[in-house]
Order: C-alpha cells, then sequence, then structure tokens
C-alpha cells in the first residue's frame, strides 16, 4: 500500500484524568487515526488528527444495515516508561477476517500495526503505569456511503481510538456468577458469531439485562442450534478445569477466536496441563460439578484476561466452583499472562511488541 501517513498534532491538549478515576472506555486521548476507502482508489489517506466527532450522513450505510467490525487490543507502559503491545497483528488479521465475513474491504495488517504504533506513540503520556492500568485500544470501521439499498458499501471508514483504563480487578479477583441462557442466543451456526461485528453484541444485550435483573454478572452462552452446548461467556471465551485436565469448547464457526484464548492454550500446553478443545454440553460439565470434578472455571478476553467464574445458573442448578475463590491454575495465568504483558516475565513466544524504548 502506498500510505503516507501524516500527522496533525493537537494544539490543545486535554486534560488527563486522575489515575484512580479512570474507569472503562470513558476517557479518551488526544489523538485519533483515520484512514478512508473508495471502491476503485483502496484504503487512502490515512492520518492521525487530533480526536475530534466524525460527521457522516444520516444514510450513511452503517446507521441502517450495521455494516461494522472492530477490534479491542491494550497498550501497556511499566514503571520505567516503556510501552509494548500484545500481538497486536492478531488483532488486525482478525479485523481483516471479519470485514471478510461482513463484505467490507480489507487492510493491510502490516500497515495498520505500523500505524498503530504510531499513534501510541503520540498519546503515550495518557497510558496510565499503576498495576493493572492499561490504555485500550478500539480499532473499527464503518460503511459510509449514505443510501438505502441493500447492498455492501462502496465508501468506509477506518478509526482508531485511545482510552486510558483503570485495572479490571481494583479490589483484587473476583469471581463472577454467570446465569446460563437457555432462551436467547448469541450466534448460529453459518451467522456472524465468529467475526467481531457491533450487530453480535446489539443482539445480546437483553439476555445481559435480564440475566443482570436476576442476580448475575453475565450470561453463559449456548450453541443455537441445539442449545446445549458452552459457547462463551459474555463477551469472553470460556474454559473448566476438569480433574486436571483443562475443557474449551472447539471453534466451531459461531465462537469468536480471541487471543487471549489462544495465548492460554499455548501457556498451558507449555506448562504440561493437558488441554482438550472438545463440544462440551451444559449437561456434561453439570455432571463433572456434582462428581466434584469441576475444579475452576474461568473466561478469557482482553479486557479483563482472565475472569474467574464462582457460581453458574443452569436451569436452577447452582454451581459454586471452588467455594466462589479464584483457582490456583486461573490465578497462575492471569499472572503469567498480565507478566508479559507489562514486560515484567519473559516472552518465550515474542507476543510483546515494544512501541518505544
Ligand atoms: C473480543 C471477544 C472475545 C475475546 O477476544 P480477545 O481477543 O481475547 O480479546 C471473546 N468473545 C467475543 C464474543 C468477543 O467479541
Amino acid at each position: 500500500m502506498e500510505c503516507q501517513l501524516t500527522i496533525t498534532r493537537t494544539e490543545q491538549k486535554k486534560e488527563k484524568p486522575a489515575s484512580d478515576k479512570l474507569g472503562f472506555g470513558v476517557h479518551f486521548t488526544d489523538h485519533m487515526f483515520t484512514m478512508d476507502y473508495t471502491e476503485g482508489k483502496g484504503w487512502h489517506d490515512p492520518q492521525i488528527v487530533p480526536y475530534s466527532p466524525l460527521t457522516l450522513d444520516p444514510a450513511a450505510m452503517v446507521f441502517h444495515y450495521g455494516q461494522a467490525v472492530f477490534e479491542g487490543l491494550k497498550a501497556y507502559r511499566n514503571q520505567e516508561g516503556k510501552v509494548r503491545l500484545f500481538r497486536p497483528d492478531q488483532n488486525f488479521k482478525r479485523m481483516n477476517r471479519s470485514l471478510e465475513r461482513m463484505s467490507m474491504p480489507l487492510i493491510d495488517e502490516e500497515f495498520m500495526v505500523e500505524a498503530l504504533k504510531q499513534l501510541v506513540a503520540v498519546d503515550k503520556e495518557w497510558i496510565p503505569t499503576e498495576s493493572g492500568q492499561s490504555l485500550y485500544i478500539r480499532p473499527f470501521v464503518i460503511a459510509t456511503e449514505p443510501c438505502f439499498g441493500v447492498r455492501a458499501s462502496h465508501t468506509y471508514k477506518l478509526v482508531i481510538v485511545l482510552s486510558p483504563v483503570g485495572a479490571y480487578y481494583a479490589g483484587g479477583m473476583k469471581p463472577v456468577k454467570i446465569y446460563v441462557e437457555n432462551n436467547y442466543v448469541r450466534a448460529v451456526r453459518g451467522g456472524t458469531g465468529n467475526a467481531k461485528v457491533a450487530g453480535n453484541y446489539a443482539g445480546g444485550l437483553k439476555a445481559q439485562v435480564e440475566a443482570k435483573e436476576k442476580g448475575y454478572e453475565q450470561v453463559l452462552w449456548l450453541d443455537g442450534v441445539e442449545n446445549k452446548y458452552i459457547e462463551e461467556v459474555g463477551s469472553m471465551n470460556v474454559f473448566f478445569k476438569v480433574k486436571g485436565e483443562v475443557w474449551t469448547p472447539a471453534l466451531n464457526g459461531s465462537i469468536l477466536e480471541g487471543i487471549t484464548r489462544d495465548s492460554t492454550i499455548q501457556l498451558l500446553k507449555d506448562w504440561g496441563i493437558p488441554v482438550v478443545e472438545k463440544r462440551i454440553s451444559m449437561e456434561d460439565l453439570h455432571t463433572a460439578y456434582v462428581n466434584g470434578e469441576l475444579e475452576e472455571a474461568f473466561g478469557t478476553g482482553t479486557a479483563a484476561v482472565i475472569s474467574p467464574v464462582g457460581d453458574l445458573n443452569w436451569n436452577g442448578h447452582q454451581m459454586i466452583i471452588n467455594g466462589e475463590k479464584t483457582g490456583e491454575l486461573t490465578t497462575r495465568l492471569y499472572d503469567e499472562m498480565t507478566g508479559i504483558q507489562y514486560g515484567e516475565r519473559e516472552d518465550k513466544f515474542g507476543w510483546s511488541v515494544k512501541v518505544t524504548e
């Protein structure tokens, strides 16, 4: 791609939030990256510009037919000021898979990693440095052509915005309560479940609201065909430790292929812990629980990294896991993964990518 990235710095830097008041995804940095696509011309005009609202035609196709994909990753800054990304190539690779699924134009993955590094470097003062804090990175692509015809848009915009975020576990790791969803489904075979697309989330909100009303933090999604097999937990992939073995649902086309999931599997294998990717029915999991074999459960995703599950409700069967305490393996995975992310532990897989020395 013959893209010359131009940088226009802001003349009015914003005030940064206090480090104990970061929250998640509510503060945004001084700059953003944008790039446009026009059919026949391809992607063009990549630029880093001051953070500002987008101006879109109300007929822009994204508002009507939902051609929108996104990604989520983080930049980590350690006490010495070194800034690192975690497997950013994987995010742009996945973005291309999502774009392909939504009939949207593909991007140059290597160029995007370089552009992202430049954006993060421009706003590096925004990256909080206290334990567990990071800079959340949100790349997304939307259809911008004003047209009510139901077809793929001819123009698109790619944007990356950055948000300093607080520690996910401000008061220490706390196991979550999960409601096994029997009514709504997140994804179906042949659908868009394995693409990171905005619409998947919109369709999942109702179940989340109802689970909250019942006193649960998130839902466990079952497969959309038979309503039997475990797929994901909220917007995370899910793992179960059963009799010393770790189970996770095999990718089946409706499960989102998490980068934290893949990293978890690689770490477990490296540690010599057996990992099995297979179809897991709720019934089999419940049997393991009743037999006292379900030792730990946790979700994996960029935001929380590793999130212990302490309580599962399946059709009124309550399953209390590890006495609602964070398990040993769950803790070990969290410590190892975050250690690599902040550059504090050996990175034998080459996952950590330096933005600044
Ligand atoms: C993003 C996402 C995940 C987690 O992916 P990571 O790459 O590990 O952050 C899992 N499930 C869904 C539905 C997601 O959108």
